[in-house]
């Protein structure tokens, strides 16, 4: 582990931040709800991506090794009817958002999971489930459908809260008259005309939105794992669903910590498809780096809401233009310390680089900053204005201090008429003589210098130079 240093992050099911200790030591699994596939994916979709990417690179960087699993729904109402509008075959148009979303994921530098499993490909480990759930008696089945009995399942509405009496099914549908509690979902829904459809025990049709996520986390995770992460609005109905089929599965079947990024806002309101107040990624993509979208995207904390802001973006991109300018100057400025310098030996020889002690602090600094921050349930906003900007300035103050220094040798060189590899192998002699117990010749090559205004410093065990007024011209100089 690089760090030993305990991680602590908020969990929705009991309200309060935790000590994340996986089930087994130095391993986690951890499934994320992912996108249905039917249209451009919208900055909310992005915020998750981003969000559960830093925790996923977070604890790679601790030196966990993460099962990082999210799903693709690619069997559900909103793409079979926007097929139905376009023509194309559903999975086709599925699979082509899915690419399109995935596009839009490595643009935004988010790792790719470690799977990546879509609904069509899972058929059977949901239809498997669904049938252990019937057989736990807690589903029914009504003409090819099949209805989740959510009065089976004494603690349903654990992670939200939300009572059972409290349910108003009917509120966006009219409740279906065949269901036995108005809150019971479908894990399957029988096949209608024009639908894509599979083979089941209940007859022809495919699978309800809710049971896959339970399928697949049980599939590729086992029904017990440690991180559950999705959009805070997926807590109800579909994580307390999942939770209620996978229960219903499985009597064990548990998820230590439930994480949920908060919304991405738009004048305050919720982001969202159906108030058409969204912006795709792409659309933001193609005015600002996608990495000005992700500094936007992380410079508030996950949970909080994020109001979308051209001037944030703005300075999101200032930011990220400010970290890659100071690391092209670092570049620039530090090449000539990296170039190997071949000298006899077939070893390359490069200068050495002294690490100065505020250098240190300051690196020190930053490092402990971050894992702070990050350790307290991935405090992006505070390690981006924290001891990252002071690094950062710290770097840049020291480059220019760097530069003149260099320009001033370089001055002081021209005076001497010399070059540096010249006095780099006036230096390797003098070394040479000192070893040799030479000293009348290693005074001479320092005092030959001095006389052109170079002179020879012993910092520990290396020698190096700096400009100094020539010693002859000095004593001719009026006082
Ligand atoms: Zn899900």
């Amino acid at each position: 582990m690089a760090d030993k240093k305990e991680v602590r992050v908020y969990n929705s099911m009991t309200q309060q931040k935790e000590a994340l200790r996986p089930a087994v030591e130095g391993k986690v699994g951890m499934y994320v709800c992912g996108v249905t596939a039917y249209d451009f994916s919208h900055l909310g979709h992005g915020r998750a991506g981003v969000a559960f990417d830093v925790l996923y690179r977070y604890l790679l960087h601790l030196g966990y090794e993460v099962t990082y699993v999210r799903n693709f729904t690619d069997v559900d109402d909103k793409i079979i009817r926007r097929s139905n509008e376009t023509g194309e075959n559903p999975l086709d148009l599925s699979n082509r958002f899915c690419q399109e979303y995935l596009t839009d994921m490595a643009d935004l530098q988010c790792l790719p999971p470690t799977h990546q499993p879509r609904v069509s490909d899972h058929m059977e480990q949901i239809k498997d489930m669904i049938t252990q759930i019937i057989n736990n008696d807690c589903a029914y089945v009504v003409d090819g459908d099949v209805f989740f009995a959510v009065d089976k399942i004494s603690n349903y509405g654990c992670l939200s809260g939300q009572k059972l009496e409290n349910h108003r099914a009917g509120e966006r549908v009219a409740v279906d008259s065949r269901k036995r509690n108005p809150a019971d979902f479908a894990l399957w829904k029988a096949a209608k005309p024009g639908e894509p459809s599979w083979e089941s025990p209940w007859g022809l049709g495919r699978p309800g939105w809710h049971i896959e996520c339970s399928a697949m986390s049980a599939h590729y995770l086992s029904f017990k794992f440690d991180i559950h992460g999705g959009g805070i609005d997926l807590i109800f109905p579909h994580h307390e669903n999942e939770i209620a089929q996978s229960r219903a599965a499985c009597q064990e079947s548990c998820v230590s910590y439930w994480m949920h990024n908060g919304h991405v806002t738009n004048n305050n309101e919720k982001m969202s498809k159906s108030l058409g107040n969204f912006f795709t990624i792409r659309q933001i993509t193609e005015r600002y780096h996608p990495l000005a979208l992700r500094h936007f995207l992380i410079s508030a904390h996950y949970r909080s809401p994020l109001n979308y802001s051209v001037l944030q973006l703005e300075g999101a991109s200032e930011a990220v233009y400010y970290i890659y300018q100071t690391l092209q100057d670092c570049e620039d400025t530090l090449s000539s310390f990296r170039e190997a310098t071949p000298s006899e030996g077939t070893e390359p020889k490069g200068k050495t680089v002294r690490v100065l002690p505020d250098a240190e602090k300051c690196i020190k600094g930053l490092q402990k900053d971050f894992h702070d921050k990050m350790a307290d349930d991935l405090n992006t906003s505070h390690v981006l204005t924290g001891a990252f900007q002071d690094a950062l300035k710290f770097i840049n103050n020291n480059m220019n201090t760097l530069k003149i220094l260099e320009q001033l040798k370089a001055k002081a060189l021209i005076r001497a008429d010399l070059t540096e590899e010249q006095i780099s192998r006036l230096i390797e002699e003098r070394i040479l003589a000192r070893k040799e117990k030479d000293f009348a010749k290693s005074d001479q090559i320092r005092a030959d210098l001095t006389v052109k205004g170079i002179a020879l410093m012993d910092v520990g065990t290396e020698t190096i130079w700096r400009p100094c007024v020539p010693v002859e011209q000095e004593e001719k100089l009026p006082s």
